[in-house]
């Protein structure tokens, strides 16, 4: 089984189990509900006592003294009644049953809510739209996402593509100190905006490399994180890893045991076919490193076949060509398949530490 297809079957298990759970309690509410109607329990046992006394007269047989007993009183004329009367009582006692249980029927609200783990598809887990098309339901898509942040790795936390949080850009323009022309706020909503049109963009001319630079603390990884979570919403497979992780998959290794090269073959795999591989922090590892030509090829593949590549780095692209080359450099600088952000701004580990130091002073 591929990393892929584990992750839609546990998506799927998991639907399954919540749909199953649903129409447990609801079976349970419906049981305690019609146990709440007067007379319903007593009607259903007449009933009950009805057909044993027909089935017992149409074998010959006589009823268990010890069942008459339990039957009590209000039941006792049953057992001498002949079979045209039972069948006239077994009528009888139907229709009572039939009023009982419809003068107090599950409201409809109830019903929806409760009938259903998901009321939009009623548990089919598709939903079809306007060209008569089945798509998944919202209840699986929500499920699915979970389980794709599960896999991918991504760090925990809030991420959302929206616009970057009020107060971690600077609103005012300085050219010198933030060496950008535009304001590190109005800067960083762009970068946000451009993010967001990479991640929904499909086809062949849609980018496929996203390359986020700027300075250390300005929010890279978080914004590579936002773009793995609205991937996961849409249902694309999304690994996020740092680069040393991505070099040694690439590696062809062996191992002693199936079940570990079995492992490991399924996490390369996942990492060259993902629809979106976020590789976090590029020039913090160790430069020397010989196995950058398999980072390219890598790239190359992906970008050849669809599939998304985000890099953060704290390099520019100049310095990214001094220290790993052209090559990898020129991939990032293409503009017809990349997507080049840069966001600046002061350190804003060191902004939220300030306000939290503020805010407990006050
Ligand atoms: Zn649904």
């Amino acid at each position: 089984m591929t990393e892929k297809e584990r992750i839609l079957a546990s998506a799927e298990d998991e639907l399954a189990s919540r749909v199953r759970a649903a129409q447990i309690s609801f079976r349970q509410k419906e049981t305690d509900r019609q146990k709440r109607i007067a007379g319903l329990p007593e009607a259903r046992a007449r009933l009950a006592y009805i057909g044993m006394c027909l089935d017992r007269r149409a074998l010959g047989m006589s009823i268990n003294p010890q069942v008459k007993e339990i039957a009590g009183e209000r039941n006792a004329a049953l057992f001498t009644m002949s079979v045209s009367e039972l069948e006239a009582e077994q009528e009888k006692t139907e229709k009572l049953i039939d009023e009982l249980e419809s003068a107090a029927p599950a409201g409809a609200e109830e019903e929806a809510s409760g009938r259903y783990y998901c009321s939009v598809c009623r548990d089919e887990g598709y939903v079809t739209d306007a060209n008569g098309i089945a798509r998944r339901c919202v209840c699986f898509k929500e499920i699915f996402a979970d389980k794709i942040k599960e896999a991918s790795g991504l760090p925990e936390g809030e991420y959302e593509l929206t616009a970057p949080a009020a107060g971690l850009y600077p609103e005012t323009a300085d050219r010198s100190r933030y060496g950008i022309p535009d304001s590190p706020r109005a800067n960083a909503e762009k970068a946000y905006e451009l993010a967001r049109g990479f991640i929904s963009a499909s086809g062949p001319s849609a980018k496929k490399i996203l390359f986020i630079t700027g300075a250390v603390g300005v929010g890279k990884t978080h914004l590579a994180c936002c773009v793995g979570n609205e991937a996961a919403k849409k249902s694309l497979y999304v690994v996020y890893s740092g680069i040393a992780a991505v070099l040694d998959a690439l590696q062809n290794r062996f191992f002693n045991s199936e079940e570990s090269q079995e492992l490991y073959e399924n996490r390369r795999e996942f990492i060259e076919t993902c629809d979106v591989l976020i590789i976090d922090d590029l020039g913090v590892e160790n430069v020397t490193d010989k196995r950058y030509e398999s980072l390219i090829s890598l790239i190359d593949r992906r970008t050849a076949c669809g599939l998304k590549t985000v890099i953060t780095s704290n390099y520019g692209l100049a310095e990214i060509g001094n220290v790993y080359g052209e090559r990898l450099a020129s991939r990032f600088a293409d503009r017809k398949n990349s997507l080049s952000l840069r966001l600046a701004g002061d350190d804003i580990r060191l902004i939220k530490n300030i306000g939290k130091h503020n805010f407990e002073k006050q």
